[in-house]
């Protein structure tokens, strides 16, 4: 399945993503994620891409298609991939076809995660996700059983340095860039809306349901 999350920062695209990975077996592509390694990496595109992530605002285009169509010519991504985070603006939409039309493939679906703007501050700045693993969890919504110490790992959990009040406001301003895709995908009649705003458990139980369709 080709699948990609659409959503808000905030939404709970990461948070559905991995249990989407692991039930259905494809690999998680997140820009977000992908930059955060390279940061913490110390690599050449590491250092291009911090300022950006520090102040919530977009990674240029060129740069972004670069780093995603470089991930899904990996092995690992020719049965099936979900994207999470890209594209966030239209020339990455369009670069994203033409890039799957290359290889001979196409799109399944368009999750996207809708919640309304009011909820993701606290989403948001309640974000704890583990340092060696990835998991992501909530003070309050999601919390560890032991606080600051990841349930499947036992790695440590941190705070993004972009979950802060100031880098989540530009984040929502940046968000202009990304809302028409969601109209670029309903027309394309791929688009396939989840109420985000309840429980973990329920938003999905409606991927799911979306996705036997899909398959069906
Ligand atoms: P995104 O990847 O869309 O930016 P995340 O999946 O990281 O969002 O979720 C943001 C925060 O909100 C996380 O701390 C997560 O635990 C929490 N969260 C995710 N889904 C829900 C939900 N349905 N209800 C309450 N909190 C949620
Ligand atoms: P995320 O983990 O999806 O919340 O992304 C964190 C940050 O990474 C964003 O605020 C941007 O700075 C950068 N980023 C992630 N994906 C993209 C993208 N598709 N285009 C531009 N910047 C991105």
């Amino acid at each position: 399945m080709q699948l990609m999350l659409l959503g808000l920062p905030g939404a709970g695209k990461g948070t559905q993503a991995e249990r989407i990975t692991s039930d259905y077996g494809v690999p998680h592509i997140s820009t977000g994620d992908m930059f955060r390694k390279a940061i913490a990496a110390g690599t050449d595109l590491g250092n291009e891409v911090k300022a950006y992530l520090d102040s919530g605002r977009l990674v240029p285009d060129e740069l972004t298609i670069r780093v995603v169509r470089d991930r899904l010519e990996q092995p690992d991504a020719q049965e099936g991939f979900l994207l999470d985070g890209f594209p966030r603006t239209l020339p990455q939409a369009e670069a994203l076809d033409e890039t799957l039309a290359a290889m001979g493939r196409r799109l399944d679906c368009v999750l996207y995660i809708h919640v309304p703007q009011e909820v993701l501050l606290a989403r948001l700045t309640g974000r704890r996700i583990c340092k060696s693993c990835g998991a992501t969890y909530h003070v309050v919504f999601q919390p560890p059983a032991v606080a600051g110490v990841c349930d499947k790992c036992h790695g440590e959990l941190y705070q993004r340095s972009d979950d802060t009040e100031e880098a989540v406001a530009t984040r929502l301003e940046q968000y202009a860039q990304t809302a028409p895709l969601v109209d670029y995908y309903r027309d394309r009649g791929l688009l396939r809306q989840v109420d985000g705003q309840r429980s973990i458990d329920d938003v999905y139980a409606d991927i799911r349901g979306i996705l036997s369709d899909i398959r069906a």
